[in-house]
Order: structure tokens, then sequence, then C-alpha cells
């Protein structure tokens, strides 16, 4: 397209301007117009008439321009009245014959002659130089601009192909392209976008395993005490397996709960039931409800001044079940000590769960935030969850617009990490 309009504009402004300058500035009819002024002088310079005069001149002014001359009444010329009154006017005026040349006619001033210039041969050597000088121009401009257009239509096609590819399922596909190319921020973009795309196909199938794999074990299991029980009469076994399959109901039951409340954890616009608290009194409640436990649990609180910045502003019925996930995970892997520490900034809470017990591994650090997720899966079910702890902590500070991390804590185990910008001061902010 744009090959052909870069032709056809050029192709269009050469034709105007080499009209004009035919026209007026060729070197050609500047010679004519000297010609026509040439014989006009001769013949009005003496007092004769102008038939004797020019009966006197024609074969010397012949001679002197190189081309035919000729002498005309304006009565004998016939033609297009345009003509005739362009004649009239004094203009010159032109005929092309039919071999190619041209004869010039001029009304010699104040008479009724006509005088007439040729025919006279197109210059067609300059002509044909020309056009084939402006064709190279144009094929140069061609060359130039295929030179500049195919990396970007190889790119375009390459990145229209992997989107094909893409759509097609395969989640693998992404756009290999020249970092230099023009398209490389939208095959960047696009990269990436596939790559988001890929995690979340896998996430969802790695949940589906996992959910399917949660469902299964209890429903197996049910089933086969299911099976026993009708076939056999020992009641007192009888009563061991009906105990077995409630426990299953039970597993079950809570398993749904737990996927439902992390689904609902992940909906966009979950709605915060905000309370503004004194988060020393709400951190020193929940520790309260564990009293009964070995492990001891202590409460490092950042020393806060003035009434205002003693209070937070979180939903505090979600956000204590975040810190109850990670007590209760705490409680689990730490050999004597659990230490809770709140800290606020100008804008920041930040709250740390650490523990002495066994830690996370560097590289698991970011795995165990996925639902379903478990270091160890040689573990008794009993001691443990589903895996969603973790990953449901994780959505609770999320939708408070903060995040989770783990560490290692300097009491030597694992240090679970939360920090959110404080509700107040994200309303001022927006
Ligand atoms: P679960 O309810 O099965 O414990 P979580 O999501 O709470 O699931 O935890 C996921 C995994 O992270 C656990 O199975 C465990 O391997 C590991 N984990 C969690 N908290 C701790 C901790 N404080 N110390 C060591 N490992 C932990």
């Amino acid at each position: 397209m744009i090959v052909i309009l870069i032709i056809s504009v050029g192709w269009g402004l050469d034709r105007l301007l080499s009209h004009s300058v035919t026209e007026q500035n060729n070197p050609d009819t500047i010679g004519i117009k000297t010609g026509f002024l040439y014989i006009g002088a001769l013949l009005l310079q003496h007092e004769r008439d102008i038939e004797t005069s020019w009966n006197a001149e024609q074969t010397a002014i012949q001679t002197s321009l190189g081309f035919p001359v000729a002498l005309f009444q304006i009565s004998d010329f016939f033609g297009d009245k345009r003509i005739i009154n362009a004649l009239k006017s004094g203009e010159i005026t032109t005929l092309a014959t039919e071999e190619n040349s041209t004869i010039y006619y001029q009304k010699l001033q104040n008479t009724h002659f006509i005088i007439a210039l040729g025919p006279i041969n197109k210059s067609t050597t300059t002509e044909s130089t020309d056009r084939l000088l402006i064709w190279v121009y144009y094929l140069l401009v061609a060359i130039v601009l295929y030179i500049w257009l195919w990396p970007l239509s190889r790119d375009l096609r390459e990145l229209r192909k992997t989107a094909i590819d893409f759509g097609a399922e395969n989640f693998a596909a992404r756009v290999k392209i020249n970092k230099s190319s023009s398209i490389t921020p939208v095959a960047t973009a696009f990269n990436s976008m596939a790559q988001r795309i890929q995690d979340l196909i896998t996430s969802h199938q790695d949940l589906t395993h996992a959910v399917s794999h949660e469902l299964k074990t209890p429903l197996s299991r049910f089933k086969f005490s299911l099976e026993i029980v009708n076939n056999s009469d020992d009641k007192e076994q009888n009563k061991k397996y009906l105990q077995a399959m409630k426990q299953d109901v039970c597993e079950l039951d809570e398993l749904i709960d737990e996927m439902l409340s992390y689904a609902k954890l992940g909906t966009h616009n979950l709605k915060l039931n905000l309370q503004r608290i004194d988060p020393e009194q709400w951190l020193k409640a929940i520790i309260e409800s564990y009293s009964q436990e070995d492990i001891k649990i202590s409460l490092e609180m950042m020393s806060l001044n003035s009434e205002q910045e003693k209070y937070i502003t979180i939903d505090k019925h979600l956000m204590s079940r975040a810190v109850n996930n990670l007590i209760r995970n705490g409680l689990r892997y730490a050999h004597q000590h659990l230490k809770i520490s709140f800290n606020k900034d100008d804008n920041k809470i930040y709250l740390s769960i650490e523990d002495d017990g066994i830690g996370i591994p560097e590289q698991f650090r970011e795995q165990i935030f996925q639902p379903f997720a478990r270091l160890d899966t040689s573990r008794d079910r009993q001691s443990g969850g589903y895996g969603l702890g973790l990953a449901i902590t994780q959505k609770i500070v999320q939708q408070h617009g903060g995040k989770v991390v783990v560490d290692k804590s300097t009491l030597g185990g694992a240090s679970f990490k939360l920090s959110w910008l404080d509700i107040d001061i994200r309303e001022n902010i927006k």
C-alpha cells in the first residue's frame, strides 16, 4: 500500500511539474518565444507591407532558425474557437503533428497575420532519460521500503503464527523475534501474557488434580468401609467401620468448606468488613485462645505513641483467620517457642509469626502458598490440614492489599511476614 501510494503521488506530482515546466520555463518554449520576437522585429522594421517583407526574409529566417516557418492570414486559419481566441489575444498556441513534432503559432502584433514555427521535433532523448531516471528513483524508493518493511512483515507473520498456535492450545508457544525488531514491545507483551495464561492453566490443572485427589481419598475409604459393612455381620467390626465412615464424611465436609472459603477469597469484588481495632488487644485475645498449648507464644508489640497511631483498620474476622492459620502451623512445627511481632510505620503494617522449628527450605518458599501444597506428604493427615491454610492466608492478606512472604527466622524456624498498607491511608491515596 505504501509503495503504491508513494508511486502514485510521485507520478501525479511529476505530471503536474513537467506540465508547468513545458509551458513556462522549458528551454524549448523560451527558444520559440525568441523566434517569434525575432520574426516580428524583422517583418515590422521596414515600412513595407508584411507580405512583401515576408517574401524577402522567409528564407533567411528559416536558415537562421533551423526549422520551417510560415505566414497565414488569421482568416485562413481554421480551428477550434478556443485556439483562435487564444491566438487573437496574442498567446502562443501549439498543434501536435502525427510525427511527434509540434507546430507553434502566434499572431503578429497589430496585424491579421499568424506566424507558424515548425514542425519541430520534440527532444525525445532527454524525455526518455528523464522518464528512466524517474523510474530508477521510484524503484530505489520501493527497494528501500521493501528492505525496511520486509522484517516488519516477517515479524508480524511470526506473531500471527504464534497467536494461532497459542489459540490451538499450544500454550508453550512464544513469539521468537529479534530484539531490535520494531514490534519487540508487542511481542514481549504477548509473551508475558502467554506466560501468565500458561501459569494460570497449569495452576488450574494442578488444582483440579489436587481437588480430585483430596476428594477421592476419603471417598474411596468411605466406599471401602461401606463394602465391608455391607458384607459383614460382625457388629463390633461394623461399628468401627461406621465410625471411620463418619470421620471421612466430616473430612469431606471440612475440605469442601475450606475450598469454598479459598474460592470466595479469590474473587475480585470481595467486600471486606472493615473495623478500626486496637492491634494489641486483638493479638492478645488470639494468643489467649492457645493458652492450653505446651509451646510458649510471645508477643512483641512496637510502642505506638499517639492514640491515632494506636489503631489499625482491618477485616478482623478474616485477618484473625489468617493469623490463626500461621499460629496453628507454627505450633505444629515449633520446638518450644513461637513469636508474634507487630510493627507499624507511617503507612504500613507489619506482622510476623516465627517459630524455632524445622523451617522451610528456600526452594519451597513460594510453592507452599499454592493451594494443596504440602511439603511433608508422608505426614499423617490427622496432624495437618489440606494444604489450603497458607493459600487462604495469602488471599486474605492480598484482599487487604498486602503480601505474605516466608523467610528463615532468627529463632531457627520459619518466619511468615505479613505486610499491608493501612486501609485508612489507602483510602486517602485513592
Ligand atoms: P496444611 O494445612 O496442610 O499445613 P498449609 O498451607 O498451612 O497446609 O501449609 C503448607 C505446608 O507448608 C505444610 O504442609 C508444611 O509442609 C509447610 N509449613 C507451613 N508452616 C510451616 C512452619 N511454620 N514450619 C515448617 N513448615 C511449615
